[in-house]
């Protein structure tokens, strides 16, 4: 007992093409012109739709833990699944005291396992860089963790990493092919801004974006870049926002460097302009790098489509505004009280499509690559983000001629606001399955909580692929 999806276009990273596609089990068994329907299959058909592998997305925050103020998690992970999302890799920050695989163990059992709707994996983010816990970054890669970050950004911090851990994790993550990945923000640059722009009395959320110019990733990126080459390792620059870090990718690179990057979709979007809204109502921009101008998202676009970046992301993090309106807001509090970081699972395929596809920016087969292929590939999944026999049945029927309004209101990521309420949707996810079983049916959820599975990445991802 099968599915059998029949008469769609199929879109893959490389090419567009009509086809069948037939899931038996947990995979994809067939692809191919008329394929015979076996007794007891499902038959679906996808005229006129999209077949897109189920999209991967390569960063979420389901843990985070800010001034005390702590995320949604895996029980809202239904919203990546009515985004078009099927698998999930989610950044664990390590806890003091603990290993690296010993937290993302505690992590998973805890709080993934038989809640999660999707499937998933983990990133281990290092905040303790102790000898032992140097020597256990090699043991990542067997236990199916082959990626990890470390945040140039945030002084004071206890996630903050210096450049002797981040060179340290190089030198030892390459023994083992663990991708290592950093948030590029010079952190002393935007420690002293800040406290300026404080003492001016600048506290409203739009300083947010003054404390943490262009200059500010651009410098940290160039960083991380020279501290990889030392180590002569690959490296991964996530959320990359601005002109002058993709230009410093882009000179590494030509070298032959080994650097890659990452793109969020609020960045293709939204602007500085959002964290002036009136009313403290720019809170709910307050992200990390900060949202830019129309410059830089004409730079990112260019990147994205030209292969410069290789992947789009989320960077999903379900604060309340609520909650940030509370702590960022009032008497002595100030923009860097802000808990950062904005939600936006569910829509990042949709704002890819609308905004991208629909307006030329990028092709259905660039979109496939950038949210789907890239990122399973980076992290060594090898049987998420393609349509291909022996892939997992990770499918989503895509319906172009969907038309709606993204909102809050429509919104399962279990957060108060979205920083994309009112967008325009031209499109939408119409029915997905998670390995060969439905989970989203006429855009609304109809799979189970824990229905998704941890997902071990194999080490050597694509960033050691050249
Ligand atoms: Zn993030």
């Amino acid at each position: 007992m099968g599915v059998l999806i029949k008469n769609g276009t199929v879109v893959t990273a490389e090419s567009e093409f009509q086809s069948d596609v037939y899931m038996e089990g947990e995979t994809i068994a067939a692809i191919g012109k008329n394929l015979p329907q076996k007794d007891g299959d499902e038959v679906i058909d996808a005229a006129g739709k999209y077949i897109l592998p189920g999209g991967v997305d390569q960063h979420v925050h389901f843990s985070f833990t800010y001034n005390g103020s702590k995320v949604r998690g895996f029980e809202t992970s239904d919203a990546a699944a009515v985004g078009g999302t099927t698998t999930l890799i989610e950044f664990v920050n390590q806890e003091k005291g603990k290993g690296l695989i010993e937290t993302l163990e505690n992590y998973k059992a805890s709080d993934a396992d038989g809640i999660a709707m999707v499937d998933y994996a983990f990133h281990s983010v290092m905040t303790d860089p102790r000898e032992e816990v140097i020597e256990e970054i090699p043991k990542m890669a067997e236990a199916g963790y082959p990626t990890m970050k470390l945040f140039m950004a945030y002084k004071g911090m206890f996630f903050h990493a210096d450049d002797d851990a981040i060179l340290k994790a190089l030198q030892k993550g390459k023994e083992a092919g663990v991708t290592i990945m950093v948030h590029a923000e010079n952190a002393d640059m935007i420690d002293v801004l800040t406290k300026q722009l404080i003492a001016e009395g600048k506290t409203a959320p739009y300083y947010h974006a003054v404390s943490r110019p262009p200059v500010v990733e651009a410098e940290a990126t160039r960083r991380a870049i020279y501290l990889a080459e030392l180590a002569d390792a690959p490296i991964y620059i996530v959320h990359v926002t601005c002109r002058e870090a993709l230009e410093e990718i882009k000179q590494a690179y030509s070298r032959g460097q080994a650097v890659y990057g990452e793109t969020c979709a609020h960045y293709l979007v939204l602007d500085t302009e959002d964290l002036a809204k009136p009313d403290f109502e720019g809170a709910k921009y307050v992200c990390s790098p900060a949202l830019r101008t129309e410059e830089h998202r004409k730079a990112l676009w260019e990147a994205v489509d030209r292969k410069w970046l290789n992947a789009i992301s989320s960077d999903h993090c379900g604060f309340d505004y609520e909650n940030q309106k509370h702590m960022g807001f009032g008497e002595g509090k100030s923009f860097a009280d802000i808990p950062n970081g904005a939600p936006g699972l569910q829509n990042r395929i949709n704002i890819l499509w609308t905004y991208g596809v629909c307006q030329g920016k990028l092709s259905p087969s660039r979109l496939v690559d950038l949210c789907c292929t890239m990122p399973a590939k980076i992290n060594g999944l090898q049987t998420k983000g393609r349509i291909e026999t022996g892939c997992d049945g990770d499918i989503v029927i895509f319906d172009p001629d969907y038309r709606g309004t993204m909102s809050v209101k429509n919104n399962l990521e279990g957060v108060d606001y979205s920083p994309f309420e009112g967008f325009e949707q031209k499109g939408r996810p119409d029915t997905v399955f998670l390995r060969g079983q439905k989970i989203v049916e006429s855009g609304k959820y109809i799979g189970q909580k824990g229905q998704g599975k941890f997902v071990p990445g194999k080490p050597f991802g694509a960033a050691y692929k050249g």
